[in-house]
């Protein structure tokens, strides 16, 4: 195996146009001790980062082409959680060695996440060690229009896009050693390649009341939003958004992996009453789903409800079989 230099890394595979095809507000990108970036006036930044770890955030072995789409998509999801512009990252990667066919797979996996935004590539640090990849995030949002897991009020309605519980189905695939026919290639694959709800974020940044991107599943993160907002959440079950695939894969455990699932990167927020209607068709004018879940309440913590108003004990701690 070949591995090259880390000043041939950089130059070769991360200065590539490839990784900054749209270079917006860049004064200065690699190839200086710090990268320069113009924050356009009335716009305030916000920053998140996200690590992986070989063997523990994803398979050892694993396609570089995912690690790659993974590392800058869980980033992604972070600005649209906070309704922000993704604009700039940096990338710290640690690898045992630097080879061309794996850099070329990492790179290609970034470059497609990043495909559906305006975000680009300025710096970072290449180090030799355990396979481990850190990205950083900037973003833009309007001054003081950052949307936060602070600020659901009783008698908002709860939201989610997309379809819960697939990408935990697709892991569960993937370490059963499944074939990958069909459906659960398509779980795999929400696994695989979280796409980042940017344009979901765009079109509530203004009117929801919070928001949070679902890593650790619906239960959990729903119960973020509660803590920091102090009202309680009612859930309910058969309005979960299931797809046809989950539902092939896990029968009646679906529900499971909806509650508890990790990794699906969809959104969550609440949306005053007198929102819901024009957002709703927002976002069927768009084709994108949405659906409503349920309400927040006065009270504190999740609590779920099945299709005739009868409480059910979901434990929050669901998520921890799929850990
Ligand atoms: P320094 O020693 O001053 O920290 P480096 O030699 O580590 O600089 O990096 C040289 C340039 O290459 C810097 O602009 C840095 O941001 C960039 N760089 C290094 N590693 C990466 C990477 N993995 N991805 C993107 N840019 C990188
Ligand atoms: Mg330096």
């Amino acid at each position: 195996m070949v591995s090259l230099s880390e000043f041939e890394t950089i130059a070769t595979y991360f200065e590539s146009p490839s990784l900054a095809p749209v270079a917006t507000g860049v004064v200065l990108g690699i190839g200086d001790d710090g990268a320069v970036l113009d924050v356009p006036a009335g716009r305030q930044l916000v920053v998140a980062a996200d690590t992986l770890v070989e063997g523990i955030h994803f398979p050892i072995d694993c396609s570089p082409e995912w690690i790659g789409f993974r590392a800058l998509g869980v980033n992604l999801s972070d600005m649209a959680a906070m309704g922000a512009d993704p604009r700039w990252y940096t990338l710290c990667i640690t690898s045992p060695q630097l080879d061309p066919a794996w850099l070329e797979g990492f790179c290609r996996g970034l470059a497609k996440a990043a495909a559906a935004s305006a975000v680009c590539l300025v710096g970072g640090d290449t180090t030799r060690g355990p396979l481990t990849i850190s990205v950083q995030i900037l973003g833009l949002v309007a001054a003081g229009r950052a949307l936060r897991r602070a600020g659901a009020r009783p008698g908002d309605g709860i939201y989610v896009t997309g379809c819960l519980g697939d990408a935990a189905a697709g892991l569960a695939v993937l370490q059963a050693g499944e074939a990958r026919d069909g459906q659960f290639e398509a779980l795999l694959q929400r696994f695989s390649h979280p796409r980042a709800r940017l344009r979901e974020g765009a079109l509530i940044r203004d009117v929801a009341t919070s928001c949070i991107d679902i890593s650790d599943g619906l239960l959990a993160d729903l119960g973020h939003i509660c803590e920091q907002s102090a009202v309680a959440a009612h859930v309910s079950l058969d309005a979960l958004p299931l797809s046809p695939a989950l539902q092939a894969w896990a029968g009646d455990r679906a529900l499971d992996y909806a509650t508890g699932g990790g990794d699906d990167y969809e959104l969550c927020f609440t949306l005053p009453a007198a929102v819901q209607r024009e957002l709703e068709q927002a976002f069927q004018a768009e084709g994108l789903q949405l659906t409503r879940i349920g309400e927040m309440v006065a009270g504190t913590g999740v609590h779920c409800f099945d299709a005739h108003g009868a409480p059910q004990d979901f434990a929050r701690s669901g998520y921890e079989h799929f850990r």
